[in-house]
């Protein structure tokens, strides 16, 4: 588990390269430069971790792209202590880049093997969400809501109704939604009834599964 001036220099060009491809939050950007993705990955990958790409993380998942979980970070619109429900802990590195920024996250992850690999290496690397849960993110954290925002980090073939009721008015839900590929989509919630959408272009993502292995 070592972070080396290296690993903090070939952040630092992420981060630049995440820039000039059009993420514009500093809160996004510094959280890049400072979430060691190297030791989120297996140690095979390390090399190629500040490159954006995706890798495989075991149970058949990937770790997104950075650019994909700093455009996601993006249009949360984060402020301090938001409290966000992330449905796809995977590797923990989007929940890292949250916490990161402030915000309070409880995780929902469905694979057994993954939600244990992760809440063993969040904390060993300082990085404390408020919830990490093994469960099915289709139905959210009714026993938590509402929440100031949600973010999906696995394609969803529709948009789950217990996500919309989990949200505060006014917050909003971020979701990429398609089969093959997904459009990453933005919900408003507006009033008890009402939600605004939002469509940000084509994305690429592991499917949200319905049913527990
Ligand atoms: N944010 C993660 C992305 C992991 S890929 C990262 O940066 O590493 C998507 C994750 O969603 C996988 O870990 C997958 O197991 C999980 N997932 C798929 N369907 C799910 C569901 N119904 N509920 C919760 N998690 C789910």
């Amino acid at each position: 588990m070592i972070d080396s001036p290296k690993h903090q220099g070939l952040r630092n060009r992420l981060a630049e390269a995440l820039k000039e491809k059009g993420i514009v939050d500093n809160a996004v950007l510094d959280a890049i430069r400072v979430i060691p993705r190297h030791l989120f990955l297996d140690s095979s990958f390390e090399g190629f971790a500040y490159q954006d790409k995706a890798f495989p993380i075991g149970a058949g998942q990937t770790i997104s792209h950075p650019y994909t979980v700093a455009f996601q970070s993006q249009l949360l619109r984060v402020k301090k202590d938001d409290k966000i429900l992330e449905i796809g802990t995977g590797s923990g590195y989007q929940t890292a880049v949250l916490v990161a920024m402030g915000a309070r996250v409880y995780s929902v992850e469905r694979q057994n093997e993954l939600y244990k690999k992760t809440s063993y290496l969040l904390p060993r690397l300082g990085i404390r969400p408020k919830l990490m849960t093994f469960g099915d993110g289709y139905k959210g954290l009714p026993g938590y809501a509402p929440f100031d925002s949600i973010i999906v980090t696995a394609g969803a073939p529709f948009i789950p109704q217990p996500l919309m009721e989990q949200l505060k008015i006014g917050g909003r839900l971020i979701i990429p939604l398609g089969e093959e590929v997904q459009i990453m989509t933005e919900l408003v919630r507006i009033n008890e009834t009402q939600f605004e959408k939002y469509e940000y272009g084509d994305f690429k993502f592991v499917p949200l599964l319905e049913n527990k292995n």
